[in-house]
């Protein structure tokens, strides 16, 4: 279990989860990192008062400084403030739960440092899996899923033969609020419409993700890295319940899978405190109250997200990344109203076939990829716009 934890991205929806557990189990915060609100991340500092926290935005970072002068926590700012905070010498893990890829130079300098790794930003596996699996394995440093799917993979593979014998991984998807819906349907839907998930509270960017499903591609990739599997041995199956969180089916047919009510807090926790357990705020589960669960085939022409992500792991190299960074734009002009609900997959879809690829590669490459890819987004749309 940790012991002395850093929360990059702590005023989000995963970051202040995480917090709730750390109180609750007296875990020590001595770092803590958001992108530009000030509020929360002052109230945050004095309640868990951590050695230092930063803010990405410097125009906050000069005011959280201000109002944190009665204080001796370091107030820094930018990217360099953030790392400074992902290497915060006492802590023994560092929870990422920043949004986006922007999360991947901080997980390295925490396994540069040597910390342990809880996970929640995927962004970061996808666009640096090798990455991140190397420098993870030289340093000798866990990495400990939090995205629920990745949790329940992890839990179900504990007692697992050291040998594989694991034929596959069974990846539950809740369908989004668009499960069923035809892509005449979806050709006007909203942001707002989008932004209904039926069973999880996220922030905006995931819960996109979900509507469209390219959060099912991105953990497909994120499974190829955490569990060394390929693409071809997961399978993504529509759960609407969410209630199974995902399986895995070894070579004698057996199936292990782990249930619990949709609520984030248990991964969080589990990640915490690995390998022990201790009592949650979460519900107890009544399998004979929800009567049924039910599962069907996703349907990949409809969701092309999820079919670009699988082909982008299977193809390797930097398409992974291309296809992660097309997605954060794009997910971001439709979220600003500038783009409809298709032209996310078809843009990504284009990025990734645009990639100038390598498959021996470094963190400039990785940067210059995830530039390039959004850039290209950025141009498609403005010339889709100027000859409508
Ligand atoms: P969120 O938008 O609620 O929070 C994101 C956090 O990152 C905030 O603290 C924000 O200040 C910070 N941030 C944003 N942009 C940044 C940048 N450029 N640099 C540094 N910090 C930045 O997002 P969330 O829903 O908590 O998701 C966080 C990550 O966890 C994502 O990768 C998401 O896919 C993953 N995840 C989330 C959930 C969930 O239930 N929310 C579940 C599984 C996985
Ligand atoms: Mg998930």
């Amino acid at each position: 279990m940790t012991d002395r934890l850093i929360i990059l991205g702590s005023t989000g929806s995963i970051g202040t989860q995480a917090l709730d557990v750390a109180r609750k189990l007296g875990i020590k915060i001595t770092a803590l990192t958001a992108n530009s609100r000030v509020d929360l991340l002052e109230e945050q500092a004095r309640e868990f008062n951590p050695r230092m926290v930063a803010l990405l935005d410097e125009k906050a970072a000069s005011d959280l400084r201000v109002r944190l002068a009665d204080t001796d926590i370091k107030v820094l700012s930018g990217i360099g403030g953030i790392c400074e905070c992902a290497r915060e010498e006492s802590a023994d893990t560092v929870l990422n739960s920043i949004v986006g890829m922007a999360g991947l130079v901080p997980t390295l300098d925490a396994i540069d440092e040597g910390k342990n790794l809880a996970l929640a930003n995927k962004e970061t596996l996808v666009a640096g899996g090798q990455l991140v699996m190397d420098a993870a394995r030289n340093k000798g440093v866990n990495i400990y899923p939090v995205d629920s799917e990745h949790s329940a993979i992890f839990q179900c593979l504990r007692g697992a033969p050291r040998e594989r014998a694991l034929k596959r991984i069974i990846l539950t998807a809740s369908g989004g609020p668009f499960f069923g819906k035809t892509r005449e349907e979806l050709a006007d839907v909203t942001a707002a419409q989008a932004l209904k998930h039926p069973n999880w509270e996220m922030g905006a960017k995931i819960t996109i993700d979900s509507a469209t499903m390219m959060n099912k591609g991105l953990e497909v990739i994120e499974a190829c890295w955490l569990f060394g599997v390929h693409e071809d041995q997961i399978k993504v199956v529509v759960h609407r319940e969410s209630i199974i969180h995902s399986a895995v089916e070894f070579d004698d047919n057996a199936v292990i899978a782990q249930l619990g009510l949709p609520d984030m807090k248990i991964p969080i926790q589990y990640a915490l405190t690995y390998p022990n357990r201790y009592p949650s705020p979460t519900d107890e589960l009544d399998l004979a109250t929800l009567g049924t669960l039910t599962f069907a085939e996703p349907d990949y022409e409809t969701f092309d997200c999820l079919s670009i992500c699988k082909e982008a792991i299977r193809r390797g190299g930097l398409y992974p990344c291309a296809a992660n960074s097309a997605n954060e734009q794009a997910n971001f002009l439709f979220r600003n109203g500038r783009i409809g609900f298709l032209e996310i997959g078809e843009l990504v879809g284009e990025a990734m076939e645009a990639c100038e690829n390598k498959y021996d590669f470094n963190l400039m490459d990785v940067m210059a990829t995830d530039r390039l890819a959004r850039e290209f987004v950025s141009r498609k749309v403005a010339e889709r716009k100027g000859s409508i």
